[in-house]
């Protein structure tokens, strides 16, 4: 993954964004990135690498199911999320409820469109760990 540092006044990023990926680019808001710690960017990292295997396996038309269609959007997020909480408990101490709900509270946020309910994205989110065999 190649990374590249924007200006925050990129359109991309009107809608809260700190993060976006084309293919194999992440591109990040210039402000956002600025407050990273590296522990931070390699779960970035991790769940932008989702969205670039996700696009590489649909095409462009990806983009266009993800602006438009909630429900792909919300199914592309909880796949890229659940690899972010694998990621935290393979490695570190943090607790898992409250990963969960600070995500399943991203989730519900408008840099997501409002997608789904923070009730609901907590529910699929554990329901993808137990998926995963946790
Ligand atoms: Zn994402």
């Amino acid at each position: 993954m190649k990374i590249h540092r924007i200006s925050n006044w990129c359109p991309l990023f009107w809608f809260g964004a700190g993060a976006i990926t084309l293919g194999q680019h992440i591109l990040f808001k210039n402000s956002y990135y600025e407050k990273l710690n590296r522990s931070d960017l390699v779960v970035i990292i991790v769940h932008e690498k989702v969205h670039s295997r996700q696009q590489n396996q649909i095409g462009w038309i990806w983009f266009f199911k993800y602006i438009f269609s909630s429900k792909f959007r919300l199914s592309q997020e909880i796949e890229a999320y659940a690899e972010q909480l694998l990621f935290y408990i393979q490695n570190t101490e943090k607790s898992l409820a409250s990963l969960i709900s600070r995500m399943a509270k991203q989730l519900s946020g408008r840099t997501y469109m409002y997608m789904v309910t923070k009730e609901r994205a907590e529910q699929l989110l554990i329901e993808r760990l137990k998926e995963k065999g946790l």
